[in-house]
Formats: C-alpha cells, sequence, structure tokens
C-alpha cells in the first residue's frame, strides 16, 4: 500500500474507532423477514425498509427463479447497446401504470436514479432548490449537476417561497429545480407536496420528489405523490425497487418525453449494465401484487398503528411522524446507543440514529414495522420496550 494512503487510512480509522464512530455491521444469518438471526441470536427485525414484507415473499422468488429459467442471470450489456430485455421494458409498463404516468424508466439502484436524473437535466446556469433534510443520494446527485444548489429550511414553505422568488427574480438561472424526498426517513414526515406543487406553479419550478419511503406506503401504495392527487404536477417521481418493492433497483416516472430524454442523457443507463432478468421480473411482479390488492398495505398501517400506539402510550416520544417509520426518541447519544444495545440483548432489533444523522440531543432508536410482523411479535417487541425504557428511566 502506498505510504500516504497507508497513512490516511490508520489516522482516520483510529480516530473514528476511539470516538466509538465506526459502524460494525452486522451479518444476518437469516432470510431478511420479520424475525432474523444475529451473532446466533434470535431478533424481531425492526430494521429493515422491508416495509410489505415482499424481500421474502414466495411469488416474488418464483417470478425471480423463472426468469433465471427463461433469460438467465445477467442482461448482457448496457441496456442502450443490447441489453435491453423484454422483462425490463415490462417492468417499465408496469411502473408507468402503477405509478399513473406516460412512461418510466428503470434504474439500477434509487441512489444511481439520482446520480442520473438530475443531471440529466440540470447544469452549471441552473439553480437547485433542496431541503436541507434531502437524502444523501439527492444531494450527491445536485452536486453531481454542477447546478448552484439552494438549500431551503425543512419543509418550510415560507423559506422556499422566498427562495424560489429570488433565485428567478435574480434572472441568474436558466431553470430551477425543486427537489425533495417524498417522505423523511429519519421522522417518517410527508413532504407538503400541495404547496410545493403550488409555489413551483407560481415561479415555474421544475418538480422532483424522490418517493423512496413512500411508495408501497402512501397512496395505496402507489406514494405520496398519488397520495395528493399530484400526477400532473410533479415533473419527476423517483423511487426505489428496494424498499416496499423488496427487490433492487430504482426508477423515474414522468411523461413521456422526460423519459425519452433520460433513455439517452443519462449517464447511469447510457454506461452501466441494466439489474438482472431475476430483479426485474420479482419487481414486476410485487408492483402486480400491489396493484391487485391492497391488502398487504393494510397491514403495514395496521401494524405501524398498533406499534406507534403501544410505545406511545408507554410514555417514548415518538416524534411527529406520519408514517410507519417510528422513531423512539431517547435524546442524548450515548443512552439512545445503549438503549439500542439493551434491546438487542432483549432480542428487539432496532438501530440506534445518532448526531450527525439527526441533530444533537435527539437520538433515536427508529423501528420500522412491516405486514409481516404479527401481533404476537409487535407485543414481544414492546415488553422488551417497556423492560428496557423502565430500567434505563427513559419512561
Ligand atoms: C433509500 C433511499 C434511496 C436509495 O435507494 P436504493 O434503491 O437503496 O439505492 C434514495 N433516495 C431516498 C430518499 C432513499 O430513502
Amino acid at each position: 500500500m502506498s505510504k500516504v494512503l497507508e497513512q490516511f487510512l490508520t489516522e482516520n480509522l483510529s480516530e473514528l474507532r476511539s470516538q466509538g464512530l465506526y459502524n460494525e455491521i452486522d451479518t444476518v444469518e437469516t432470510p431478511n423477514g420479520p424475525i432474523i438471526r444475529i451473532n446466533g441470536k434470535e431478533q424481531i427485525n425492526l430494521s429493515s425498509n422491508n416495509y410489505l414484507g415482499l424481500a421474502t415473499d414466495e411469488r416474488l422468488k418464483d417470478a425471480a427463479v423463472d426468469a433465471i429459467g427463461k433469460w438467465g442471470v445477467g442482461a448482457g450489456a448496457v441496456r442502450t447497446i443490447n441489453g435491453t430485455l423484454e422483462v425490463h421494458e415490462k417492468l417499465e409498463e408496469t411502473l408507468a401504470a402503477f405509478k399513473g404516468t406516460e412512461a418510466a424508466i428503470s434504474y439500477q439502484s434509487g441512489f444511481n436514479c439520482n446520480m442520473a436524473a438530475i443531471s440529466a437535466v440540470m447544469d452549471k446556469d441552473d439553480a437547485i432548490l433542496s431541503d436541507e433534510l434531502n437524502h444523501a443520494s439527492i444531494i450527491d446527485g445536485c452536486r453531481l449537476s454542477k447546478a448552484k444548489i439552494i438549500r431551503f429550511g425543512h419543509s418550510d414553505m415560507d423559506d422556499l417561497r422566498k427562495q424560489a422568488k429570488a433565485a428567478k427574480e435574480s434572472g441568474s438561472y436558466n431553470k430551477i429545480m425543486v427537489i425533495t424526498d417524498g417522505v423523511f426517513s429519519m421522522d417518517g414526515d410527508i413532504a407538503k407536496l400541495p404547496e410545493i406543487a403550488e409555489i413551483a406553479e407560481e415561479y415555474d419550478l421544475i418538480t422532483y420528489v424522490d418517493d423512496a419511503h413512500g411508495s408501497g406506503v402512501l397512496g395505496k401504495g402507489a406514494g405520496t405523490v398519488k397520495n395528493f392527487g399530484l400526477q400532473e404536477k410533479i415533473d419527476f417521481q423517483i423511487g426505489t425497487l428496494s424498499k416496499a418493492i423488496g427487490v433492487v433497483g430504482g426508477y423515474v416516472a414522468g411523461k413521456k418525453e422526460l423519459i425519452d430524454w433520460l433513455k439517452v442523457r443519462s449517464r447511469p443507463f447510457l454506461f452501466s449494465t441494466a439489474v438482472t432478468p431475476a430483479d426485474a421480473a420479482a419487481a414486476t411482479k410485487a408492483i402486480e401484487l400491489m396493484m391487485e390488492s391492497t391488502e398487504l398495505y393494510e397491514r403495514l398501517w395496521k401494524n405501524a398503528d398498533y406499534l406507534k400506539k403501544a410505545l406511545s402510550k408507554l410514555g417514548f416520544d415518538i416524534g411527529h411522524s406520519e408514517t410507519p417509520i417510528t422513531p423512539c426518541i431517547i435524546g442524548e447519544e450515548k443512552t439512545t446507543q445503549t438503549f439500542s444495545k439493551r434491546l438487542f440483548e432483549e432480542g428487539v432489533y432496532a438501530k440506534a440514529i445518532v448526531f450527525p444523522t439527526v441533530p444533537k440531543g435527539t437520538g433515536r432508536v427508529r423501528n420500522m414495522p412491516t405486514a409481516a410482523h404479527t401481533r404476537e411479535m409487535l407485543d414481544r417487541a414492546v415488553a422488551a420496550y417497556e423492560k428496557v425504557g423502565k430500567e434505563m428511566g427513559v419512561i
């Protein structure tokens, strides 16, 4: 290893480790369902984004296995060369139908969508108004575009309006975009899309919603934009196929002209191979299931309401979530980490999220109930919360 690299790594790793900030990654010894095993110990899993339990669904597994039999294991090339298989087109048609848009384009991940779509449209002569709590991939996607990034206060519509007005009236930018998460993953709050759409109309802003945590969860499954009936007003609907949909991949849904453009100008589409046939087929199956029935969606919300009520009744501060994401706000960073460790010992897997991911003093243990949890699993989790909460004097 080069001396300079060795020095860089040694210094930085030891600093992280000495501050207790080096994240040791747990290996899960079972499929990622509602009950998992880590270090030989069974855990009620409240940390996945597998909202509908589809990651281990037999119907999706069958669809993936069938696709491997029919199409093989790889797409063979980037899609523009000869890697577009019928399964990819089927996935995109299904996505457009699901989202209620003219068309859709699929990518290798949700992260990749933001690398792809923002810089395909925005450049150095443009500006992007970005919510201060937007996901890391949005931030990186904005940077990649070289547009001027103007942050606005989290869901602060007065601030957005003020900044949009200033950007527009400055005359400095060719195009201005407003970009937001549909659902914010740390607090579970929903973006104020009706106001955002209104401000966008007033100042002629391009609208971009990354709905990674909203799809499958809001709007009877179709997402935050559908939830507000704004399909005609939001230009870009971004989503992931890895959370509620349970597989892997990402997509942009919107007008046909936009999708046509992304197919010729977005770099991860042009220079990176598509998801495998098994991924495409399993994701398609998941969306078909979501369109056929809201059973999983209803079970998710029932479980979420049950867990929220139970934790709140015990006296925990569960913040102001409007979605199944259930933060349990503990406060101080060390206490939050100890709380999560004690939950682990009691058989509940719920991760601590602390500064700098969330503001100092608002450390929380974040719970993600899913459709796959049974009432009995949730009761066991709540009992563990009660035990640890009392023991540590949190409740
Ligand atoms: C999780 C997430 C992503 C990344 O999605 P992947 O498909 O896992 O790459 C992108 N944006 C937001 C808002 C997310 O929450």
